[in-house]
C-alpha cells in the first residue's frame, strides 16, 4: 500500500510511544513518566460538573478560560500563551508553520524522539548533534546548523539534565530561526527558562499538564511565546484544538498550585530515595531534575533487566539505540511502586530469580 503515501511517510517509521498495558491490568507502570498521584480533587470536580449543553456547543478556539489562568499563574499577559491538545500538538504545529520540506530541525540527542519524527512527517531534515561529555550542550555546533527550529528540551529526557540558562541565551541570540524550550519536566526542576521569552522574540517555551499535574490522559499542553510567533501558529493549529473537557478542567488543575506542588515534593523525595537505593545495588545514576531517573545497571545488562521486570508486571523503558542501550529510564511511582521495584531488582541482581 506503500505507494499511495508521499514518499517521505513510507520510509520513515513510527513513533513509539511507551506500552500502555489494558486497564484493570496488575503492571506498575514505571515506563511513560505519568505522576503516579491523582490529578487535583478540583479539578475531578469539575469533570463532575461538565455539562450536556458545554458538549453540544463548539469549545473556546483559543481556549481562553485557561489562557486566563495560566496569566495569573504564570504572570504572563495572555495574548503570549497558546494552548494545544497536549504539548506535542504544539510542536506539530511549530514545525508546519515554521520549516519548509527540505528545511532544517536540529536538537541535540538523546532527546525526545518525536522531534525527529515530526520534522520526517515534515519532509524536513533532521540535523542531530550529540551533547558532549556530561550532557555539556554542544552549542557551537547548533549555533552553526542555524535550524529553522531548534529544539531542547530542558530537563531533558531521557538523561534527566537541565540547559543551563546561560547556555540557552546564547542559544536564543545566535540563532536566526526559532529556539523552542520544551519544558514538559518544569515542575520537577529547580530553574526554568521563562524570562528568556521576553528577551528574544525567536523563543517559545512549551509546557504541559501532562507530568506535573498528572492529567497526561487529558491531553493539554501549552507555550508562551511573543504574540508575533503564536499569530503565525493559529493560522496552522485546528480551529478547535482542545476541547469543551479538557479547557474546563485544566483551568482548574493549574490554579491548584498547592496540590501540584505537594504531589511534586512526594516524588522528588522519592526520586532520592530511589536513586540511592539503585546506587547501593551498584547501578550508576544520573541527578535529576524530573520524574524519572536514568540508570546504569552495574553488570551492562540493561536490555535483560527490562525483560525480566516486565515477565513481573513492572514495566520501565529501554532505548535499544546508541548511547542509552547499557541504561533504563525509570519513572519515579508511588513510594510502595519504588520499593517492589527496588526489590525486584535487587532480586535479580542478587540472581535469585
Ligand atoms: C512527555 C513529553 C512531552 C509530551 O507532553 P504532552 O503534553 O503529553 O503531549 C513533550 N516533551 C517531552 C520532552 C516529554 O517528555
Amino acid at each position: 500500500m506503500n505507494q499511495y503515501f508521499r514518499p517521505n511517510i513510507a520510509a520513515m517509521a513510527s513513533y513509539v510511544p511507551g506500552e500502555q498495558p489494558k486497564p484493570g491490568t496488575q503492571f506498575i507502570k514505571l515506563n511513560s513518566n505519568e505522576n503516579p498521584y491523582p490529578p487535583s480533587p478540583a479539578a475531578v470536580a469539575a469533570l463532575q460538573n461538565i455539562t450536556a449543553e458545554a458538549l453540544r456547543r463548539y469549545p473556546q478556539p483559543f481556549a481562553d478560560d485557561f489562557r486566563q489562568a495560566v496569566s495569573q499563574v504564570l504572570g504572563v499577559p495572555k495574548d503570549w500563551v497558546i494552548v494545544g491538545n497536549g504539548s506535542d500538538e504544539l510542536l506539530n504545529v511549530l514545525i508546519r508553520a515554521c520549516v519548509e520540506p527540505g528545511g532544517k530541525v536540529v536538537y541535540p540527542t538523546p532527546t525526545y524522539v518525536l522531534y525527529k519524527t515530526l520534522a520526517q512527517l515534515q519532509g524536513a531534515n533532521f540535523v542531530e548533534i550529540p551533547y558532549g561529555i556530561d550532557y555539556q550542550l554542544p552549542l557551537d555546533e547548533l549555533i552553526a546548523a542555524q535550524g529553522a527550529v531548534t529544539f531542547i528540551a530542558s530537563p531533558n529526557s531521557p538523561s534527566g539534565h537541565v540547559v543551563p540558562q546561560k547556555y540557552l541565551r546564547e542559544l536564543a541570540g545566535k540563532l536566526s530561526g526559532i529556539l523552542v524550550i520544551d519544558e514538559a519536566y518544569v515542575d520537577f526542576a529547580t530553574e526554568n527558562a521563562l524570562d528568556l521569552v521576553r528577551e528574544f522574540d525567536n523563543v517559545i517555551v512549551i509546557r504541559t499538564l501532562s507530568k506535573g499535574y498528572s492529567l497526561a490522559g487529558l491531553r493539554l499542553g501549552f507555550a508562551i511565546a511573543h504574540p508575533q510567533i503564536l499569530d503565525g501558529l493559529y493560522k496552522v493549529k485546528d480551529s478547535y484544538n482542545v476541547d469543551a473537557i479538557a479547557c474546563a478542567i485544566a483551568t482548574v488543575a493549574i490554579q491548584d498550585q498547592d496540590y501540584k506542588n505537594a504531589c511534586v515534593e512526594k516524588i522528588k523525595l522519592s526520586r532520592a530515595w530511589l536513586q540511592q537505593e539503585l546506587e547501593n545495588l551498584g547501578f550508576q545514576v544520573r541527578d535529576s531534575q524530573t520524574n524519572f531517573l536514568l540508570a546504569q545497571p552495574p553488570l551492562g545488562n540493561a536490555a535483560y533487566l527490562y525483560q525480566e521486570l516486565k515477565k513481573q508486571g513492572i514495566l520501565i523503558r529501554y532505548f535499544p539505540q546508541p548511547q542509552l542501550d547499557d541504561k533504563l529510564r525509570i519513572t519515579v511511582g508511588t513510594e510502595e511502586q519504588n520499593q517492589q521495584l527496588v526489590a525486584a531488582f535487587r532480586r535479580l541482581c542478587d540472581g535469585k530469580d
